[in-house]
């Protein structure tokens, strides 16, 4: 699933393509049709990312009061997509649900969970239900700590809950806890202060690194196989998609179990009970 530096990329780039310019939007499959039409023609005035959403701020009228601006509302889920290029536009292929057309770029949507438009009051109710995102450094994590501080739950399970920390998703939360030596099955409540800091500040290297990238590498130099420059895909992570293979760090074979729906991959090792 794409985690939050895929969303915090796409508003860069989308930001970068069409920001300012009035676009043509329309839903070529059909089921965003209505939305689409609300925001055909109107400015793009700015593209931000929270966690896994991006929201597009759309103004029709330069003279209307920012109150009534329009969010196009969008969540990649497991199988969504967006890709772009220089115009012209290519000749559609399979199921577009939004497509924008900018002066000079395009960008075609396929497959979201979620592509919706939503008003100011709309927007206050999503982002009031999202927890802090590490990509945001204002953010200090403090609002999310408090959550888990109080929480009997486990801390691999906290770490995907999108009200907690927005935009960490499978790889990410593997990945970290491995870093920091924190058994994924410790309860919220069991993870001190300073545990916690050192966690968000990681995530923050971490995301803002797959930002840069376009791609995740949570490993360092010294942890993989190949000595390569450019980083193999099979030395890109310490402990996800590895079970079965010896942990980078001590040997042991990684772990995995299914936890929440999701599997969970941790070294038993490293990341003691
Ligand atoms: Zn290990």
């Amino acid at each position: 699933m794409p985690e939050g530096h895929i969303a915090e990329r796409v508003a860069r780039e989308h930001k970068r393509y069409f920001g300012r310019q009035r676009l043509r939007i329309d839903s070529p499959q059909g089921k965003f049709e209505h939305g689409a039409g609300l925001l055909d023609g109107a400015c793009l005035v700015n593209v931000t990312a929270i966690g896994k959403h991006t929201l597009h701020r759309f103004r029709r009228d330069e003279n209307a009061p920012a109150a009534r601006d329009l969010w196009m509302h969008v969540h990649l889920g497991l199988y969504g997509k967006w890709a772009s290029g220089d115009l012209p536009a290519p000749a559609l292929r399979g199921m577009v649900r939004v497509r924008l057309l900018g002066e000079q770029h395009w960008a075609e949507l396929r497959g979201p969970t979620t592509c919706e438009v939503l008003n100011g009051a709309g927007l206050k109710r999503l982002t009031e239900r999202l927890g802090e995102d590490p990509l945001h450094t204002k953010l200090s994590g403090a609002a999310a700590y408090a959550k888990i501080a109080n929480s009997g739950r486990p801390i691999g399970e906290l770490l995907m809950d999108q009200a907690v920390v927005s935009g960490v998703g499978n790889v990410y939360r593997a990945e970290v806890l491995f870093r920091h030596g924190i058994a994924p099955h410790r309860p919220g409540n069991r993870i001190a202060a300073e545990e916690w800091t050192a966690l968000w500040m990681d995530l923050e290297t971490l995301m803002r690194s797959g930002v840069r990238l376009g791609r995740i590498i949570t490993t360092a130099a010294a942890d993989r196989d190949s000595r390569s420059r450019t980083v193999h895909p099979a030395d890109q992570y310490y402990v996800y998609r590895r079970h079965g293979l010896p942990c980078r760090v001590c040997g042991t074979p990684v772990s995995v179990e299914l936890a929440a729906g999701r599997r969970l991959y941790y070294c038993a090792v490293c990341q003691p009970a």
